[in-house]
């Protein structure tokens, strides 16, 4: 289903093809390898220990003319990779068992400090983030069972980009805009702000996360100033349906 075309992924998944065919022989390692490099781009729960950095699944500069490199690598490595530092920092001073999964922590997230919830938060919605993204490519839209859900959510995939749209532009100040379903699996379209996210008990909007997209000035701010409407418009080209739908089927 996924294609793999850019090198690093390529890199990764040749190295996992190594490894793995050292340790249990070459005659398995060919599905075993694939189906490891698979899970390894299809996050749909974040890992918890540690709360450690997840690889990039592209390069730098592979999203160029919709987010250029440099925003990409100070996005990915000053900016989300503060908020892993102090998540962990956080759950250490806080009693956390970092074995758990992060989302059983952020259901319960009022229970714990505003430090907690801006970086469990922080790093839980930039693992998604990067995975939502890939290389721009032709004819990028949603399909299946995905899209039959969201043109009977929303009436149509453009009706719905619209009000995924304009919940990021209208966010206020600093958030994210999320496409989720509710309790009972209703597709539905909304913002946060800060570092909240559905999954929060605090939260205005609740239910499972399926896509997720960064409005702070940090994420565009470089190549758009200050049109984060150009930003957003222009994100569509990028967005990983693939993922959407894989969080999708496990609702
Ligand atoms: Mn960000």
């Amino acid at each position: 289903m996924k294609t793999t075309s850019n090198s690093r992924r390529k890199f990764i998944t040749d190295s996992a093809k190594g490894t793995i065919a050292l340790s249990i022989g070459l005659s398995t390692a060919g599905s075993f390898a694939a189906s490891c490099a698979h899970a390894k781009n299809i996050l749909t729960t974040i890992p918890s220990t540690g709360f450690k950095q997840q690889p990039l699944p592209y390069k730098y500069d592979a999203l160029e003319n919709v987010i250029d490199a440099t925003t990409m690598e100070i996005h990915y490595s000053k900016h989300a990779a503060a908020y892993s530092k102090n998540v962990t920092d956080a759950a250490a001073a806080e009693g956390i068992d970092i074995t758990k999964p992060l989302e059983d922590v952020l259901s319960k997230i009022s229970k714990y400090t505003p430090k907690m919830r801006n970086n469990g938060g922080g790093h839980y919605n930039h693992e998604m983030f990067w995975q939502c993204m890939r290389p721009k490519q032709e004819g990028n839209k949603p399909m299946g069972n995905l899209q039959v859900a969201i043109t009977k959510a929303f009436g149509s995939v453009d009706d719905f980009k619209k009000q995924f749209g304009d919940a990021g532009k209208n966010r206020f100040g600093s958030g994210w805009a999320w496409l989720y379903a509710d309790t009972n699996k209703n597709l539905k379209v909304g913002s946060t702000p800060n570092q909240d996210n559905p999954l929060m008990d605090i939260s205005e909007i609740k239910g499972t996360p399926l896509l997720a997209l960064d409005v702070w000035e940090h994420a565009y701010y470089l190549k758009y100033q200050n049109k984060r409407a150009d930003y957003v418009d222009n994100w569509w080209n990028v967005v990983n349906w693939d993922y959407v739908a894989t969080r999708f089927a496990g609702l």
